[in-house]
């Protein structure tokens, strides 16, 4: 929990203002995801947090802060005497539901670790298992990434980039450890520079300095997390000038696939963060030609998927 880093940058120049960025700002944090996972799994209380996520009391209790400020979460007494308190989600953070099950899917595909929750999800509106897809409103259609296109919406402006909390730290070993539901692509959303990496190559970005600029960050922060990406097959780096060399990043099957997890978060966050204008970027879905409004729908019967119509199975075998 150290390798905390500082941007050196004494002038940060103006970054795109976008929902991905500000949403990546709450969430992109691997202490937050697992304090969300332990209260989605229905650990409300801060010891029982504190044991499911395995992480320190005064980070726990940091967090915690943290998101009841940003208004994921909330306090609810549940003892007068003494005084003890539970965390709920708050609407905002009930909202983030549909991440979780674009997370799901990805994991399915993509996942070294198998099945390790040991429940089964069940849509209750059709009693199929659950098949989390990203879907348009309008057509009902599955986004596919070829299909959608990236234009400027009214709120787009350029911002200072304020990275408040240096907490940024690859703690890919309690990644492993605690997180049952998300165990790989935590690692992606759980680190916010690699986010940002991530929306620039899916917005036509590929090149080292066109990436430094969208995103602000330093620029040695930006090669590792360039290099930890093709590493873990989130991009392919081809090379296109000799000496120097120079390389482009390019998305791969396994970082398209991924798409729809940003996607819905921009979804929510052009819903809490957006400007009074509009929000910053317009997706177009080609396929029907309209306006992209996405949702996590039942793969079966194609309604959206919420946590309240959600029924859960316990497998016979293990899990916890
Ligand atoms: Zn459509
Ligand atoms: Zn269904």
């Amino acid at each position: 929990m150290t390798a905390q880093q500082t941007n050196p940058r004494s002038n940060p120049k103006l970054v795109r203002t976008c929902s991905i960025w500000r949403a990546l700002e709450v969430l992109g944090d691997v202490p937050t995801l697992l304090i969300l996972e332990a209260i989605w799994l229905g650990e409300n209380r801060f010891d029982r947090i504190h044991s499911r996520t395995r992480l320190s009391k005064p980070l726990v209790t940091e967090r915690l802060k943290k998101l009841n400020a940003d208004g994921i979460l909330e306090r609810r007494l549940y003892c007068a005497k003494p005084p003890r308190y539970e965390q709920k989600l708050t609407p905002k953070g009930r909202a983030l539901f549909p991440v979780t099950m674009m997370l799901l899917r990805w994991e399915k595909t993509w996942s070294s670790s198998g099945d390790t929750l040991g429940m089964r999800l069940i849509h209750n509106d059709c009693g199929a298992p659950i098949e989390p897809e990203p879907l348009c409103s309008h057509c009902q259609g599955i986004v596919r990434p070829q299909d959608i296109e990236w234009r400027e919406g009214p709120g787009l402006s350029m911002m200072e980039p304020e990275y408040t909390r240096r907490r940024q730290h690859r703690n890919r070993q309690a990644i492993a450890e605690n997180i049952s539901l998300f165990t790989d692509s935590a690692e992606l959303l759980g680190d916010r520079w690699a986010g940002l990496v991530m929306r620039a190559a899916y917005t036509g970005l590929h090149k080292f300095d066109a990436i430094l600029e969208d995103s602000g960050m330093a620029s040695n922060i930006l090669a590792d997390r360039l290099a930890w990406l093709v590493e873990h097959g989130f991009l392919k780096a081809t090379l296109y000038q000799n000496s120097p060399d120079r390389f482009e990043y390019h998305t791969t099957p396994k970082s398209l696939d991924y798409l729809p997890i940003l996607l819905i978060l921009q979804h929510w966050g052009d819903q809490y963060y957006g400007s009074e204008k509009g929000p910053p970027v317009i997706l177009h879905h080609t396929r029907c030609n309209s306006q992209l409004n996405i949702y996590a729908g039942c793969g079966n019967c194609k309604e959206e998927l919420r946590l309240s119509n959600i029924g859960v199975e316990r497998n016979q075998s293990g899990g916890q």
